[in-house]
């Protein structure tokens, strides 16, 4: 035990460096300072959950901004939404946005989830998120970075 402890001291805090707090964002979350998020795959190819998973890990710890990942939409402020929306779920997210408590803000994740990338055109996609629910805050990239993604929660937490 005193070993670890020792170890622990000497490889010190692992997380990445916090860069500097985001300017004032346009977005004005009536839960700034601590937003749950609901997240809902929506037809993604599970790139953007890499990532996403990646932001929520001790290295990039997303949780430092006062964003947190809930099970519920009743216990959320918003949802995080990744992936072009498919038919079988475009239904399912609606469902999910109507179970969050107003006022709510969307963030959408990944180019799939934002003008429907890759899948633009495809049979089974009903279109972005956008076409399907209100959009608040766009993440862009195939996949976006966790870098990026936490420039993007924190437009919403504001921290
Ligand atoms: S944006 Fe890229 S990584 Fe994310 S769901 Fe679409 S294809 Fe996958």
């Amino acid at each position: 035990m005193v070993g670890l402890t020792a170890r622990i001291r000497r490889v010190g805090r692992m997380a990445e460096a916090a860069p500097t707090r985001p300017a004032d964002s346009p977005i004005r979350s009536a839960a700034r300072g601590s937003v749950q998020l609901r997240h809902v795959d929506a037809g993604s190819c599970n790139g953007c959950e890499i990532e996403i998973s990646g932001c929520f890990s001790p290295v990039y710890d997303a949780e430092r901004y006062g964003v947190r990942l809930v099970a519920s939409p009743r216990h959320a402020d918003g949802l995080l939404v990744t992936g072009v929306v498919t038919r079988n779920m475009a239904s399912a997210l609606r469902d999910t946005f109507d179970a969050v408590a107003a006022p709510k803000t969307v963030i959408a994740v990944g180019d799939c989830a934002c003008d429907e990338g890759m899948f633009a055109g495809a049979y089974g996609a009903v279109g972005a998120v956008s076409a399907v629910v209100p959009v608040d805050v766009e993440v862009r990239g195939c996949p976006p970075s966790p870098s990026e993604i936490i420039v993007g929660l924190r437009s919403v937490s504001g921290r």
